[in-house]
């Protein structure tokens, strides 16, 4: 597959097709400024990426219909060239919720559409106004929801789900790897004793080779692996940094070097609902 920055697109079964690199969204709120995701999204877009991944819960997604929405009417791009992931939240998933929790999400857009639509974590929380509904004792108040959807995976060269990509490949399934830099490792939620992915030596010492910096290469990796990432940065010189993956090509040999980075290690555990009856890590994928 020859992938450019003008088009990394690969094909989905509904004869769709998404972006290999989307800009990820993410940031505490309470640390970020207003208008920073508003600001990066609009660079992103004046760089390149035409995927960008949001949702309700991040808190932002009204910056990024505005984004999205001033660079349609600069000219700069038409909605069609944009894809846009929205995400379903815990308090959300009884299936008559399915429907007006997007057309929410479309009115904080100020969009007509979403590209896709996901289910953002499995594990059902008590629906109402709540987003973290509590019992008395603090507990998040679980709820009991049938399954039958997929969501998306983390995916690196720390955690390079070999199983799940041969199967999704089997299956002709796309994989949405987040987190592919190893996180912002806030250790609120995220397991900071697994050792920080872009310091690893492999990674900086294929980089010097190619003048590129270990999360380029990581990237280059991933979606040389028809791996979709979504590396978030409010950085103007790390989102064009990121973005800066498509004039170099890892051989064979690099790529073996990577995958053997495996180390089966999770940045995003979620431990804190582990008892929850759909809490998916557990189990082998
Ligand atoms: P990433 O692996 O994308 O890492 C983001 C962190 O890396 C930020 O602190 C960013 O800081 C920094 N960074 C970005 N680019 C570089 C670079 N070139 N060199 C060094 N540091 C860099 O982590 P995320 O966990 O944010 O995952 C990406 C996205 O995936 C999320 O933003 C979100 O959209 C999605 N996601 C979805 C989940 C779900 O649906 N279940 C779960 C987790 C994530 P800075 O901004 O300062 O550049």
């Amino acid at each position: 597959m020859n992938l450019t920055a003008e088009n990394h697109r690969v094909p989905l079964s509904d004869g769709n097709s998404i972006p290999l690199l989307g800009l990820g969204t993410y940031a505490d709120p309470q640390k970020t400024p207003k208008g920073s995701c508003l600001e990066s999204v609009k660079i992103a877009i004046d760089t390149g990426y035409r995927h960008i991944d949001g949702a309700f819960v991040y808190y932002n997604e009204h910056e990024v219909g505005q984004a999205i929405r001033e660079k349609i009417a600069e000219g700069k791009i038409k909605r069609e060239d944009i894809f846009y992931c929205g995400k379903l939240w815990n308090t959300c998933h009884p299936p008559e919720l399915v429907r007006p929790t997007l057309e929410k999400t479309l009115k904080i857009l100020q969009l007509d559409y979403v590209d896709l639509y996901i289910i953002e974590l499995p594990m059902a929380f008590k629906p109402g106004d709540a987003i973290y509904p509590k019992d008395e004792n603090g507990k998040i108040i679980y709820h009991d929801t049938d399954l039958c959807a997929t969501w998306e995976v983390e995916c690196h060269p720390y955690f390079t789900q070999p199983k799940l990509l041969e199967f999704c490949r089997q299956h002709n399934i796309v994989i949405v790897g987040y987190s592919p830099l190893g996180t912002s490792r806030d250790e609120t939620w995220v397991n900071v004793s697994s050792p920080p992915l872009l310091k690893d030596p492999v990674l900086n010492a294929i980089g010097k080779k190619y003048n590129k910096t270990a999360a380029q290469v990581a990237l280059r990796f991933s979606i040389q692996r028809g791996v979709v990432v979504i590396p978030k940065s409010f950085n103007p010189q790390r989102i064009r940094e990121n973005f800066q993956i498509f004039d170099f090509f890892l051989t064979e040999k690099e790529m073996k070097e990577i995958e053997a980075l495996n180390k089966n290690i999770r940045y995003v555990e979620l431990l804190m609902w582990r008892d929850h009856p759909e809490y998916p890590f557990s189990d082998e994928y």
